[in-house]
């Protein structure tokens, strides 16, 4: 019998990758599913990207790379840095890696030892707290309640310090409520963070380019130079340029963490894609004007879905400053009985009682850390979403009418 390490009992299968192939089994059985649970925009790769990719085929672009990413690739990134962030890295201040999340994992493995505690603020993105707990790490949960727009406060982050904090986790366009750091909050954060020259910060920007209202994006080492040297800016091309299939992420930091991540990839994946690579410098270097046009119709979908869902009875939506989720509170429909009688003791059985007798598929806020909530994903066409949203409105109206 295949004999599994004790480690794997720490950690459980990524949520919303679980419930993506929940939907496609259940489609495959003939139920007529609505997923709205996909963690990816609904638009195709631009063309440019497509054609960059197809010009690297063809010219025998197909051999291994260096194990962090061609010198091309990390130029594209430290002008995508400079362009975007005002922030200038040198190469050996770069990685890239097989998405955005191989990224995070490196960085937690390569310094995280047996007991340290990684600061991670809830809601958090699914994946933050098993990664640590694979590298033996504490992840150390800072509540950001709704009453503070989902935020991380100065004050509740000195608290949570240790002398083994060993990492902040910020991730924001958040992942799942769409709260954002403004520069100057972000200062707020960066100012009792100086106080504690022993933590670093992982900053998860993976969304920047999702923001709604005109809002503008900040990131922690530009709101607060100093931080930069104990600073790792995450990103990468799934969210922003509809690449999720293609896996390339990218971190920026300090040459000696940067240094021992390639060196843990070069034992494990080694270079992404030199493919993916070669199409990676074209979305960070080509036009960049379609991003205005998706963010339009991201926010026409987020302001059409959060006036349905607070129509909704038991249903409370704040409107996400960026990403693309939303993530309602249905505290008011826990406790209440489904017509089969079943009685809803959680959002994890709300979100079950809504694939099993609505053939709806969101995730509950559980898995992000916060109860009673669940994620809808409006990565998703009008029709879709008008389709979930009439299934969620007849599970609401017989759940309060029970
Ligand atoms: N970080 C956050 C906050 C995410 O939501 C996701 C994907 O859902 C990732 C990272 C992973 O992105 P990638 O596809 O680059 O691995």
């Amino acid at each position: 019998m295949t004999r599994i390490a004790a480690r794997l009992n720490r950690i459980k299968p990524s949520p919303s990758s679980m419930a993506g192939q929940r939907a496609r089994e259940l489609r495959a059985q003939g139920r007529d599913i609505v997923g709205l649970t996909a963690g990816e925009p609904d638009f195709d790769t631009p063309p440019n990207v497509c054609e960059a990719a197809a010009r690297a085929m063809a010219s025998s672009r197909t051999k291994y790379t260096d194990v962090g990413g061609t010198p091309e690739l990390k130029e594209a990134i430290a002008g995508k840095f400079r362009r975007d962030n005002g922030l200038a890295y040198r190469p050996q201040e770069i990685v890239a890696g097989t998405g955005g999340k191989q990224i995070v994992f490196n960085a937690l493995m390569c310094t995280v030892e047996a007991g340290d505690e990684v600061i991670v603020p809830t809601p958090y993105w699914v994946s933050y707290p098993d990664i640590v707990l694979l590298a033996d790490g504490k992840p150390v949960f800072v509540d950001c309640p709704p009453g503070n727009g989902f935020k991380l406060r100065p004050e509740d982050l000195e608290a949570a310090i240790t002398p083994r904090t060993k990492w902040l986790v910020l991730n924001a366009p958040n992942n799942p409520s769409g709260a954002t750091y403004t520069l100057e909050e972000l200062q707020g954060l960066a100012k009792v963070l100086l106080r504690h020259p022993h933590v670093w910060v992982l900053t998860d920007d993976i969304y920047e380019h999702v923001l709604y209202d005109g809002r503008r994006f900040a990131t922690i080492a530009q709101a607060e130079p100093a931080l930069k040297e104990r600073t790792l800016t995450v990103n990468g091309v799934s969210k922003s340029y509809a690449m999720t299939g293609w896996r390339l992420g990218y971190g920026a930091g300090p040459a000696e963490l940067i240094k021992a991540m390639v060196k843990l990839q070069s034992q494990s994946t080694s270079n992404p894609s030199s493919i993916t690579q070669a199409a990676t410098v074209e979305a960070l270097t080509g036009p960049q004007g379609f991003m205005e046009e998706r963010k339009r119709i991201f926010q026409q979908r987020r302001d059409f879905m959060v006036e349905a869902l607070n129509r909704l009875p038991g249903i409370e939506c704040h409107a996400p400053e960026g990403a693309f989720y939303l993530f309602p509170s249905c505290r008011q429909l826990i406790g209440r009985r489904t017509p089969a009688g079943q009685a809803l003791r959680s959002d994890e059985d709300f979100v079950l009682h809504l694939l099993d007798a609505h053939n709806l598929a969101v995730l509950q806020g559980g898995a992000y850390g916060v109860s009673p909530f669940f994620r809808i994903s409006f990565a998703a066409s009008q029709a879709k979403l008008e389709e979930g949203l009439a299934r969620l409105r007849s599970a609401c109206l017989a759940l309060a009418e029970a």
